[in-house]
């Protein structure tokens, strides 16, 4: 079987694509890595066609749906960003990438809490870099993480341990009929109960911490939220517009992989 194949920041590889000109190299990661996969490289700000060096750049606005502008100028790169990002996905899918490790922090790379400010230069919030948003809509089953979590070697192994399952699963040819008899029961009750297109309730129950990764799933549906006595389980119901049985158990397929989540 082939090596897995993981997508990761250029500047974490070592290439000097950041904004000043530096890199980030992460040598530690990298080393722990290797024996398991092979690295794909993609920086969002050169390949959408920003210099190196560069004037640096920060999420702006609304945390969920914030707009990439430049600090001192405030020259707004959302749609240049955005255009090439959804680009970029598109052709990522003939990479067949098993994860992907993003800088943390950065405005197009980072894939939580990066800061976000109002328009005096507040910080108004956390939010996810443009192009790490569109990686995780596109693919919302690979592997996902940022570089300085994976420090830890237990979230490291378990990131490993993702990747390689993820790969696994990948190499296996499909099945004839693959949809599972469950699936197609559950298809079945939907078609029967439901008249399409219509706003469908998604109940489940989630590891508080999981939370996040949820609502990236779901970036513009308003979610309702009722969270457990000890504060570490939250229910969370999303009403979203789908046009079929499809839909929904395509959401639901998202939904069972992240970790801990059950759906209702
Ligand atoms: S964080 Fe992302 S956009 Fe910024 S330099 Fe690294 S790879 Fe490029």
């Amino acid at each position: 079987m082939k090596k897995a194949k993981i997508g990761i920041s250029a500047c974490l590889l070592g290439f000097p694509v950041r904004y000043n000109g530096k890199h980030k190299l992460d040598s530690p990661l990298l080393a722990a890595l290797e024996p398991h996969a092979d690295f794909f490289s993609v920086c969002p700000e050169t390949e959408c066609g920003l210099s190196v060096p560069r004037e640096e750049a920060r999420l702006f606005g609304n945390p969920r749906y914030p707009k990439m502008i430049t600090v001192e100028t405030r020259c707004d790169l959302t749609r240049q960003m955005i255009d090439w990002a959804d680009r970029k996905v598109r052709e990522l899918r003939e990479e067949k990438l098993s994860g992907f490790i993003f800088k943390g922090g950065s405005p197009s790379c980072g894939l939580k809490l990066v800061r976000v400010f109002d328009h005096q230069g507040e910080e108004a919030g956390y939010g996810t870099g443009l192009f790490a948003q569109a990686f995780v809509r596109q693919f919302p089953d690979v592997p996902v993480e940022e570089e300085l979590p994976l420090r830890d070697f237990r979230l490291r192994d378990d990131f490993i341990k993702r990747v390689l399952l993820f790969h696994d699963r990948q190499c296996r040819p499909p099945a004839m009929g693959q949809i599972t008899a469950q699936h197609h029961t559950f298809r079945e009750l939907l078609d029967r109960n439901h008249t399409w297109p219509c706003l469908f309730p998604f109940k489940f129950i989630a590891p508080m911490e999981k939370l996040h990764d949820i609502l990236l799933l779901f970036p513009e549906e308003e979610p309702a939220l009722r969270s457990s006595k000890e504060g570490k389980y939250v229910s969370v119901t999303i009403r979203k517009h789908v046009r079929s049985s499809d839909e929904v158990v395509a959401c639901y397929n998202r939904l069972e992989g992240i970790k801990g989540v059950i759906c209702l």
